[in-house]
């Protein structure tokens, strides 16, 4: 039976229970709105060996910019808690802004401000990085769980996690699960339902792009800049805005100094804006 928490002594109580009956805990924090990208996280960790499996829907206020779609965000806790019980989740923890950021609260604190916040998706969205690493620092207090899951499509997001979790000396594992895609290969995200279809037929250029720029860089290592350079200006000629097309290393997001024929060594890295849409997609070469 799926339980809905809201409040986090119920859940922490909960979870304490199962613990006590020595179940592995795995958490999927999420935004909610969720489709066939998030509940393949389900799936995920429970090959990872959850045997509970905690889901949390919350928009965090803290990642959006004043200017994002904060507001407009889909939110459709009817629909995902449907889903939820088809899978046969064992928990979703929707909790209210009160809970997760109590008005008494004074002098919020934040991570150490690594290089990384500020890079990529930080360069374009500054204080984003910020808001995910403190709520998702809270959520997994709240829950203390032995597994937590995150999609590469948020590749930034999952190493600044994970690099979190080992300086703190949080004991949690931390898996990263693959994106899964739309069948013309757009990269599935709460996001899409706001581009229009002509928007829509043009989102999928990102994933296009990333792939042809790829396989030509996996060929012949020599001059990326030159085929990132490329897409960049094909995109742009079709009205996608690009943020960036980038390619850096794979274990931690650095530049590439001396690029080697390495398979799993680099990631492609692109966001894009459609009008007021912001999509990121990303490949591992
Ligand atoms: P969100 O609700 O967008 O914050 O996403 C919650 C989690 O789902 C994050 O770890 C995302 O990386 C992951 N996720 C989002 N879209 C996809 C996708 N298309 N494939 C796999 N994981 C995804």
């Amino acid at each position: 039976m799926l339980i809905v928490s809201e409040n986090l002594s119920d859940l922490r109580a909960e979870v304490l229970s199962w613990k006590q009956n020595n179940e592995v805990v795995g958490f999927v924090p999420t935004m909610g709105n969720l489709h066939e990208g998030h509940l393949s996280l389900i799936s995920k960790i429970r090959r990872c060996g959850a045997t509970k499996t905690i889901v949390s829907i919350y928009v965090n206020p803290k990642q959006f910019g004043p200017e994002e779609d904060y507001s407009k965000y889909p939110r459709t806790l009817d629909e995902d808690i449907k889903l939820l019980k088809k899978l046969n989740v064992d928990c979703v923890f929707c909790p209210s802004d009160k809970e997760i950021y109590p008005p008494n609260e004074k002098n919020l604190i934040t991570t150490n401000n690594p290089s990384l916040m500020n890079e990529l998706c930080g360069r374009q969205r500054p204080g984003h990085f910020y808001g995910v690493l403190l709520v998702v620092n809270k959520l997994m207090n709240i829950v203390r769980p032995d597994i937590a899951i995150f999609g590469q499509k948020d590749y930034q997001q999952y190493i600044l996690i994970k690099d979190m979790v080992q300086q703190l000396f949080t004991s949690i594992d931390i898996v990263l699960a693959p994106i899964i895609r739309e069948n013309d290969g757009l990269a599935m995200s709460s996001r899409n339902s706001y581009l229009n279809p002509d928007q829509r037929s043009k989102a999928v250029y990102l994933y296009e792009s990333l792939v042809r720029a790829s396989k030509k860089i996996y060929k012949n290592a020599g001059d990326y800049m030159s085929i990132l350079d490329t897409e960049i200006e094909r995109l742009n000629k079709d009205d996608l805005n690009v943020d960036y097309l980038e390619l850096r290393k794979t274990d931690n997001l650095s530049n590439v100094e001396d690029y080697k024929n390495i398979s799993g060594q680099y990631i492609l890295l692109g966001a894009i804006r459609l009008g007021e849409t912001r999509l990121i997609d990303n490949i591992i070469l």
